[in-house]
């Protein structure tokens, strides 16, 4: 398959780095408005394929993109002294309508993966603008919260994260929710794995697991500025199950008639991702308490979504 990549800051380039190790693309196309950069990144990575797969990575234009399955959508701009969120947002807004529509210009059959921030609202745009069906423009959304709720999980119980299933839903951001409830392990709930091999969840290991999965991007961009490497890892995992046609469950977010309640609002719940992308969602099973921080989180995504005004 060939993969586009729009976008190659960090992220978008990260994507790269890591779709070209797992050998999914044959072909890797990565553009920036800023060329020079595209084509370093470029460079870079394809330097490392020959330690890894035979994918081609080069950078190019818009027109480079005609027969990719799948574009990542990882541009964006900063937020200018002064500027509000919203003013950002709609910032970024304008950038998306630019790009997506260069994108559909040359390959309408695309499925637009979206990794800008704030992405649960990104991908509302997203869908928006480019009119396409709602599970073709997926959000990367709480894939990787997902991924440090089970490697949390996972070194308490000693033992490997895939073995742990638990979610993390909802925005990706500070109103996420981490489904306790659900959360099981070597098909027992959580708790009775715990009690088995000796490692209760206390209420201190709760709220340490939690704090540890809700500000894990504050500490990471405290001490080094930004967080791309996780990011990166899981959308080449998303991109891998579409290749594949894997049905693989995933924690992403697009654009949903209702959930708890609230809706049309993109945000972060199990789906099924294949082929055609995201093929069909899981309504997760709930206590009382997280469905309503479900509900007070998509309330708010969709209140910012719809204030950008698209
Ligand atoms: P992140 O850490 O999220 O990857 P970066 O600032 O490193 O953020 O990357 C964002 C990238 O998006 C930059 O390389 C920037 O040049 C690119 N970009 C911004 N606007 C556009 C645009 N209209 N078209 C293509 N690329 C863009």
């Amino acid at each position: 398959m060939k993969l586009g990549v729009v976008g190659a800051g960090m992220v978008g380039s990260s994507a790269a780095f890591a779709a070209g190790l797992r050998g999914t693309a044959r072909e890797i196309v990565l553009v920036d408005r800023n060329e020079a950069l595209a084509v370093a990144q470029a460079e870079d990575i394809s330097h490392a394929m020959p330690f890894a797969s035979a994918t081609i990575v080069r950078a190019g234009g818009y027109g480079d993109l005609a027969g990719a399955s799948v574009v990542v959508i990882a541009a964006g701009v900063g937020q200018k002294p002064g500027e509000s969120r919203l003013e950002l947002l709609g910032r970024n807004a304008e950038v998306f309508r630019q790009v997506i529509g260069e994108i559909l210009t040359v390959e309408p059959n695309a499925i637009l993966l979206i990794a800008s921030n704030p992405v649960d609202i990104m991908t509302d745009v997203a869908t928006r603008l480019s009119k396409l069906p709602a599970g073709r423009v997926i959000g990367s959304g709480t894939i990787l919260d997902t991924a440090r709720f089970r490697s949390l999980l996972s070194r308490h119980l000693e033992i490997t994260p895939h073995s742990v299933h638990a979610h993390v839903l909802g925005e990706h951001g500070d109103s996420e929710v981490l489904a306790w409830s659900g959360a099981r392990v070597g098909a027992l709930p959580l708790a009775d794995f715990a009690a088995q091999v000796s490692a209760p969840i206390t209420q201190a290991v709760r709220d340490q697991i939690d704090a540890g999965v809700r500000r894990a991007a504050y500490r990471i961009i405290d001490g080094k500025g930004a967080t791309y490497f996780g990011i990166g890892a899981g959308l080449a995992r998303i991109i891998a199950a579409i290749a594949s046609d894997e049905k693989a469950i995933f924690t992403l977010s697009i654009v949903t008639d209702e959930v708890a309640g609230v809706g049309p609002v993109a945000l972060s719940v199990p789906r099924v991702v294949g082929r055609e992308g995201i093929i069909s969602t899981i309504r997760p099973d709930l206590n009382t308490a997280e469905l309503e921080a479900l509900r007070a989180s998509a309330e708010l995504l969709k209140t910012t979504a719809d204030a950008i005004g698209i």
